[in-house]
């Protein structure tokens, strides 16, 4: 991968046996990316970005200027993911206490008191995204704890913007972003080995490579589709 820049933008450039030149821009920093053929030189590649230069900005100033949760309405007929699915959005109205619940494989539920608000209907979905990440973590935990033989003193889950998780060494504590509940959970695992792995390396570097090779060697699959999918909403399709 060769990195250029054309117009003060940055754009990583990969030569690929394909026909047709492919440009996408990535959540969450609006990072450009573009796939050539093999035989397209720079200029050609350089004329073919200036060309699409409008079209770039515009998704980048959406990325970065964006409350990415609050670009959704938490109404009927919304996407909403739930461990690496797609899950149609629909809100019952009930005179009880709001809960959520998946049906058909397909549908997410939301059973709200008619009259509540974006926020609270977005409260709850979160709390029900945080109930069942905090469902799935300790097994994950469990299992790596064996596998790699590093305990994990105490673990949370937060809202973060920038980062899929966190771990304090010292402490052996981690924290994972609750946006974890909406990925694979082959993803979920991913961030758990990587934050527990932080406790024998704390940097990233040659020997943190090792570790991760050694005991998750599709590592940079899962990292490329966590930094690939949208960290709050769906509306990116190119
Ligand atoms: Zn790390």
């Amino acid at each position: 991968m060769r990195r250029i820049v054309v117009s003060n933008i940055s754009v990583d450039v990969v030569r690929k046996n394909i026909k047709n030149l492919h440009l996408a821009v990535y959540p969450p920093n609006g990072r450009v990316r573009v796939a050539v053929p093999l035989r397209m030189n720079d200029d050609a590649v350089r004329l073919a970005i200036i060309s699409r230069l409008a079209w770039i900005k515009r998704h980048q100033v959406k990325f970065a200027g964006q409350e990415r949760q609050s670009a959704r309405e938490f109404v009927s007929g919304e996407s909403h993911y739930f461990q690496g699915k797609r899950y149609r959005l629909n809100v019952v109205y009930h005179n009880a206490a709001p809960r959520v619940a998946i049906r058909n494989k397909s549908t997410i539920d939301l059973f709200v008191r008619e009259g509540s608000d974006r926020f609270q209907r977005q409260r709850v979905l979160a709390e029900w995204y945080r109930r069942q990440l905090k469902e799935q973590i300790p097994s994950l935990i469990e299992k790596w704890n064996s596998l790699i033989n590093v305990s994990v003193a105490e673990w949370g889950v937060k809202q973060m913007k920038t980062r899929w998780g966190t771990c304090n060494s010292k402490a052996r504590r981690i924290w994972l972003n609750l946006e974890l509940a909406k990925k694979p959970v082959h993803c979920l695992e991913y961030i758990i080995v990587h934050e527990m792995l932080h406790v024998l390396e704390r940097k990233h570097n040659d020997r943190f490579k090792t570790l991760l090779d050694k005991f998750l060697p599709r590592w940079r699959l899962y990292k490329e589709e966590l930094n690939r999918m949208p960290l709050g909403h769906d509306d990116w399709v190119y």
